[in-house]
């Protein structure tokens, strides 16, 4: 017989808002299970640069509340870890089982001191860099990675051993498993936050092929703390850009990729990383490509008005082609709405503000009970207007961007909602 361990709440997804409804409920007193797939907590926002409208360092804001999380008492974080299957028992309590992936590394045992990446003979994409570098086989994520502790890429691994010799702590273990972990928890709160929309869905805009098109994530990370070159380079040639252009709406507002709606933050985090630009690059000329700009929460529409009063030129058009030149240029083609004009202007790199975009997997862990999704596939809300962090299933509730797309103060917000109910649900269990 399988046993299963008590806890009040489980958080699927440790972003930002998973970790603000954990923190919110255990300082209430209440046992939180907080679990992440990825190998680190902190979500999108930890790989951020600044944030708009204030331009306050994402890392600085988001990497107190990550090691809160970390440290707190009444929360267990579990990374590597998801959502098997979850039961709805009928004394309204969750069974729930959970899959820990292996790391091949000693959790306990890790000091984080990267030697095994130095002579790991593989070397792969960094997903955590958007693909702009490498990274190795056995590897720690990112710098600010929390918990810091390697794991190895086991699909990439070539098992030369070189690590397991290298490691000072003895550490490395190839012997690994999944873990299979159950708990029974009495209320659930899903925070499954958002994916990002494929470009390349979008073909003549040519991402995946032209070198020099790349997406407003890679440019987070170019103007990140944590970046991975001291510069804003593009990819074809590590030339210093001047040129730039940014196409918002980039799969968003689009019924031709299936997504009708607006992402609400790539007007604005287009602006921020303007901004940013035009402080790291005074040459650069910097274009953003729109179709309309919605600048529509507290201090945004200033902060876009600052953008172009700095220097950033707003174009009203929509672009129809990307085509790329010897020289790694890319020839935008576009209609411009002021003049009805068919014209074209040549940048050197291109951004795409791709949107945000729903991340509904965890509908099939809901093995006997309906958690219903909206059209768009995001997590739906059964009482939008007055309770916005209920869903189908009763003891389970929803947070931040899995149930559309929003901002960080908005995820913040609805974290606060989904835990403020969550308390509600589990005082009147009681
Ligand atoms: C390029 C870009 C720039 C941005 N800049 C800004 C900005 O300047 N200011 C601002 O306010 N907003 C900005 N945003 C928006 C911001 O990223 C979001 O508002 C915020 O990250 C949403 O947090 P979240 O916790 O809802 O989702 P996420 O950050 O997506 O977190 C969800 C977490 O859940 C985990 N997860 C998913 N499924 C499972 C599962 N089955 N099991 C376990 N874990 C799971 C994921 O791995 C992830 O860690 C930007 C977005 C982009 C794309
Ligand atoms: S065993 Fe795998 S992870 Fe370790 S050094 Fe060799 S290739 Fe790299
Ligand atoms: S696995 Fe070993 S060598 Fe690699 S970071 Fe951890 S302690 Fe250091």
């Amino acid at each position: 017989m399988e046993s299963f361990e008590e806890s009040d709440v489980l958080i699927v997804g440790a972003g930002i808002a998973g970790e603000e409804s954990a923190l919110k409920l255990a300082d209430m007193g209440f046992k939180v299970i907080l679990i992440e797939k990825e190998p680190s907590i902190g979500g999108k926002m930890i790989l951020l640069s600044k944030v708009f409208p204030t331009l306050d360092c994402a890392a600085c804001i988001t990497t107190p509340k990550v090691s809160e999380t970390a440290r707190h008492l009444n929360i267990k974080v579990l990374t590597m870890t998801e959502p098997e299957s979850i039961i709805h028992n009928e004394d309204n309590s969750f069974s729930v089982t959970l899959v820990k992936h292996p790391r091949y590394v000693v959790e306990k045992d890790c000091t984080g001191c990267q030697e095994c990446e130095t002579v790991c003979p593989v070397v792969v994409k960094d997903q955590f860099q958007f693909d702009l570098v490498a990274r190795k086989a056995v590897y720690i994520p990112f710098n600010i990675a929390n918990p810091r502790i390697a794991l190895i890429d086991i699909e990439n691994c070539v098992l030369c051993g070189a690590c397991e010799q290298k490691c000072p702590s003895s550490c490395i273990d190839f012997t690994q498993e999944d873990e299979i972990i159950n708990y029974k928890v009495k209320s659930v709160i899903v925070a499954t936050g958002y994916n990002l929309f494929d470009p390349k869905k979008i073909e003549r805009y040519g991402y995946g092929t032209y070198r020099n098109v790349i997406t407003s994530m890679q440019m987070e990370r170019q103007l990140a703390p944590t970046r991975p070159f001291n510069n804003i380079l593009r990819p074809s040639d590590g030339k210093v850009p001047d040129k730039i252009a940014y196409i918002f709406c980039t799969g968003s507002r689009d019924h031709s990729v299936g997504n009708p709606i607006c992402s609400q933050v790539c007007c604005m985090y287009s602006s921020k990383q303007a901004q940013l630009l035009m402080g790291a690059l005074p040459m650069a000329d910097i274009t953003l490509y729109y179709i309309n700009v919605r600048a529509f929460g507290k201090g945004f529409n200033e902060f876009y008005i600052q953008t172009s009063d700095m220097g950033a030129t707003y174009v009203k058009g929509k672009i129809a082609l990307i085509s790329e030149k010897e020289n790694g240029n890319l020839i935008l083609r576009y209609e411009d709405f002021k003049t009805g004009q068919v014209t074209e202007s040549e940048h050197d790199l291109v951004v795409l503000s791709v949107g945000l975009i729903a991340n509904p997997a965890i509908k099939k862990v809901f093995k006997n009970a309906n958690l219903e999704i909206d059209q768009l596939n995001f997590i739906k809300q059964t009482d939008l207007l007055q309770n916005p962090a209920l869903t189908s299933i009763p003891g389970v509730f929803v947070a931040g961007t899995a149930t559309a797309p929003m901002d960080i103060p908005d995820t913040i917000m609805s974290a606060g909602a989904a835990a403020a109910e969550a308390s509600g649900y589990l005082k009147r269990r009681q």
